[in-house]
């Protein structure tokens, strides 16, 4: 990776092979040290409310934060299929009950 001086203070930072942000150990700015991708994979990733330049970050460890936030949103997903699989459970064995309460009665 092509060494980089932080933009705000000019110390050197050395980032590691795989971090796609570095914190200036000097003035404490971040700067994106990857490829445009990830840098705006990063980007994207703050506007959805996940911190990435608090600390310096692996492409890796943004990828695995993608995949948790995934899992949480299927989890809500599926517990509103459950809940609406059991409303209607519910309503059909209302309906039945109606149903059969009215034919008996009659
Ligand atoms: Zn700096």
């Amino acid at each position: 990776m092509r060494p980089v001086d932080c933009p705000k203070c000019g110390a050197p930072l050395a980032p590691g092979a795989r971090d796609v942000r570095v914190r200036c150990t000097h003035c404490g700015a971040t700067t994106d040290v990857t490829r445009e991708g990830v840098a705006r994979l990063a980007a994207t990733l703050e506007r959805a409310g996940v911190r990435v330049a608090e600390r310096p970050m692996t492409a890796h460890e943004i990828h695995a934060e993608l995949a948790a936030r995934d899992a949480v949103e299927r989890a809500k997903r599926r517990r509103a299929r459950i809940l609406a699989a059991v409303f209607c459970v519910l309503v059909a064995v209302l309906l039945g009950a109606l149903l059969l309460s009215s034919s008996a009665g009659r």
